[in-house]
């Protein structure tokens, strides 16, 4: 079956066997329904098809992300938004394919939105301030571009006819370290911390769950089998957790207690009592006709909820606590 034969197989048997209402029937609340799109479903590997890992998170009038690998932001543009919509970033680990657009996202944001807009409040584990300080202070590597964009008169015309009112400011991220427990309010969100099991102590690995009015997804970031995972996402409406290959092919047991395999995470979701599986994160080698029925299949063999194969630009609708609509793949 070809990807996308297979994907909306998946996604309308998910869609239909939910039984969703339709989100104009549930009244004002579901008027906007908490929408989740994913950016990027790859790993550090090329990929044109997937790209470096990245969520969306539609919740209210917010929009946040949560990682920004390479390509994520590019996949953000075509999924309709801009840089300066978004308010809130968080960020998992500092694995590179993971982070590597927060540049992107940080210097775009700052300069389309020529201080109209407020600084990026941005959640994630140390060294973030360091890494944030290294990239965007008067030291750090964007340092002298940020100068000329704020010295030379070109740029200041430029800032200017965008609505700004020079002198300009820096861009300045307000950066807040985060550890496992501690929770983030949004207007109408909140997000809870939890710890990723990946590849600790040398990068903080962290894990996130959202709790929307309509719904709660957690994003387990990169992580293999965790209790953690399960007690952060109990009872989650949407759990997406990295499937990084195929059962017993693991190279070492530390490989396979950092990465998610398919029957692992079956248990995982299992456990943790969510309705719906997002897997994502794929090596080329899992990503094959065959092999990913084969793992749905197998996954679904130990997990009653829906399965879905992620793919970039694949958007997810919550709408009460079911998934409402899958599309845009
Ligand atoms: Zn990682």
């Amino acid at each position: 079956m070809r990807r996308r034969t297979f994907v909306q197989a998946l996604a309308t048997s998910a869609a239909a066997a939910l039984g969703a209402e339709s989100p104009e029937r549930q009244g004002p609340r579901a008027a906007k329904p908490t929408k989740i799109t994913l950016l990027g479903t790859g790993t550090p590997a090329p990929s044109l098809e997937r790209q470096g890992s990245g969520y969306l998170f539609e919740v209210g009038d917010d929009l946040i992300v949560m990682d920004h690998g390479p390509g994520a932001h590019h996949r953000l543009l075509e999924s309709g938004h801009r840089a300066i919509d978004v308010r809130h970033a968080f960020f998992t680990h500092l694995h590179y394919d993971h982070c590597m657009d927060y540049g992107r996202l940080v210097l775009q944001r700052w300069d389309q939105g020529a201080d109209r807009i407020p600084d990026l409040d941005v959640y994630g584990p140390p060294p973030i301030k360091r890494m944030t300080d290294l990239l965007f202070g008067a030291d750090g590597v964007y340092g002298p571009d940020i100068r000329a964009r704020i010295e030379h008169r070109s740029s200041i015309d430029q800032f200017e006819a965008r609505g700004g009112k020079a002198p300009r400011k820096r861009p300045a991220p307000n950066v807040r370290e985060v550890k496992p427990g501690d929770v983030i309010q949004g207007n109408d969100w909140k997000v809870t911390v939890g710890r990723a099991a990946h590849v600790q102590p040398y990068l903080e690995c962290l894990a996130f769950r959202l709790d929307a009015p309509d719904g709660s997804v957690c994003y387990a970031g990169d992580s293999g089998t965790s209790d953690d995972i399960v007690e952060l996402a109990s009872g989650c409406d949407v759990l997406i957790h990295m499937n990084h290959y195929f059962s017993g092919t693991a190279p070492s047991p530390a490989y396979r207690a950092a990465c998610g395999n398919h029957r692992d995470n079956a248990l995982t979701a299992k456990r943790a009592g969510v309705k719906t599986l997002v897997l994502t994160h794929f090596l080329g080698q899992i990503d094959q006709p065959r092999i990913r029925e084969q793992i749905v299949h197998e996954i679904q063999q130990s997990f009653d909820g829906k399965v879905v194969w992620g793919e970039d630009l694949m958007q997810l609708t919550l709408a009460g606590p079911v998934i409402a609509k899958i599309e845009g793949y």
